[in-house]
């Protein structure tokens, strides 16, 4: 594997403060800085952002970020300024391009974000001419992919921009892992197959398991009399946010809060902070809980419906035990779930409905299977896992067999 140059390894400690690279940052930063295209894989929270913005202080020139949402840009904007480092967007609500475009010009800009819609425009590739830029980094890059689960047309253009400044090292990253959006995004993005670089995804913290929903409240109600940590609680629809929180605080006497987007914003954010500073609490929340929030001591996740693929389950399951103590991944199913699945199958473009059907399957897989569970998660992201983990329910107890394959399978056919 590749190394650093001592230069990163100082502006690691120096510039972002901390003691050493995480997984494969160093790497994929030793890549980029040699020059190599690079396709970065790393779940989140894993930091990927650091393995631009640090060669992007080192290289000679501008890192040219794409990002697809402004509130992003703006909180990276905000860590960049708080580590020193000389970055700016362009973005409908920046009041201040004639600077930015001074700047970068002037080559005193490490970082410039912009959304995939401004670095479409011809006008962007001539101020790119006007000044030197060091690294293209392309984020949430399975946009570009109609395979990935968050297609983004704009995302096309970027590869036109890219070949115009044939000499630049291209970084795409993502957290998405299933293999035809990879490599899809290499060939979109004109990356070298060799440039894919996978993290680890294995969280050997935290112990999996699926069962039959027959009471979520009952369920999830001795899970958490296992688990007296801050624990979440996914929950398909508002309404069952709703009626979960309160029957499980009843049930339980314990705190528990919903979360969810039709809830008074002023309360959502409450909740939410209520929740980072306990030691004690629970939220039930629909999906729209857990983006950038950084809670290292959740002691359980608890799934009262099944997600829509294995990214996803993944990515919500992660938010547990990041601080590396035990903790617990609960997957309640039922047959509803996949009805509504299938439900969901029906209103999406046809298109994409291949890539879809195929996601529930593999839940559906995951769910079904007596063997280890993490096996089947890490080979999904493209790891050699070990034969049995010995922390999942199929490792420790005898397997619960179910038949939800061949429920999706009727289900999803009907
Ligand atoms: P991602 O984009 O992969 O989800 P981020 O780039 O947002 O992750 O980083 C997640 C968190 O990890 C941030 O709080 C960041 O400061 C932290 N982080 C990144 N690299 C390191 C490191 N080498 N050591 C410690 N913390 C790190
Ligand atoms: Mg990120």
């Amino acid at each position: 594997t590749l190394q650093a140059p001592p230069e990163a390894h100082e502006a690691l400690r120096c510039l972002f403060g901390f003691p050493g690279f995480r997984g494969v940052q160093e790497q994929v930063v030793a890549r980029v800085l040699a020059g190599g295209s690079t396709l970065a894989i790393m779940p989140t929270g894993a930091g990927k952002s650091l393995t631009y913005q640090l060669p992007a202080t080192l290289l000679p020139g501008t890192c040219v970020v794409i990002s697809p949402l402004i509130a992003l840009m703006h909180d990276q904007l905000r860590s960049a300024a708080a580590n020193g480092i000389a970055a700016a967007t362009l973005t409908s609500v920046d009041a201040d391009w004639r600077e930015t475009i001074n700047r970068f010009r002037a080559g005193e800009l490490d970082l410039l974000y912009v959304a995939p819609e401004r670095a479409s425009q011809p006008q962007f590739r001539e101020l790119l001419e006007a000044g030197r830029v060091a690294l293209f980094a392309v984020d949430e890059a399975h946009c570009v992919s109609e395979w990935g689960h968050d297609f983004r047309p704009d995302y096309r253009l970027l590869r036109p921009l890219m070949d115009a400044f044939a000499a630049v090292p291209r970084l795409a990253l993502t957290a998405t892992a299933d293999h035809r959006t990879r490599a899809d995004i290499v060939q979109q993005l004109g990356i070298p197959a060799e440039g894919m670089i996978v993290a680890g995804f294995d969280r050997p913290n935290i112990r999996y398991a699926a069962r039959h929903r027959d009471s979520a409240v009952r369920q999830i109600a001795a899970l958490m009399a296992e688990q007296p940590g801050p624990g979440i609680v996914y929950a398909p629809t508002r309404k069952k946010v709703e009626d979960l929180a309160q029957k499980l605080a009843q049930t339980t006497g314990r705190k528990v809060l919903p979360y969810h987007a039709g809830l008074d914003p002023a309360v959502r954010a409450d909740n939410q902070a209520r929740f980072v500073a306990s030691e004690d609490m629970v939220i039930v929340a629909t999906i729209a809980f857990g983006m950038g929030i950084d809670k290292p001591d959740v002691r359980f996740v608890a799934h009262a419906g099944v997600p829509k693929s294995i990214e996803a389950y993944y990515q919500e399951t992660g938010r547990a035990g990041r601080d590396g103590d035990p903790a617990t991944a609960l997957m309640l199913w039922a047959a509803e779930d996949f009805a509504r699945a299938r439900h969901r199958l029906g209103e999406v473009d046809p298109a994409r409905r291949e890539g879809e059907r195929q996601r529930i399957e593999a839940m559906a897989a995951l769910i079904e299977s007596g063997t280890c569970r993490r096996a089947i998660l890490l080979r999904h992201f493209g790891e050699d896992p070990p034969a049995t983990c010995g922390n999942c329910d199929n490792c420790l107890d005898a397997p619960a067999l179910t038949d939800a394959t061949e429920l999706a399978r009727k289900l999803l056919s009907a």
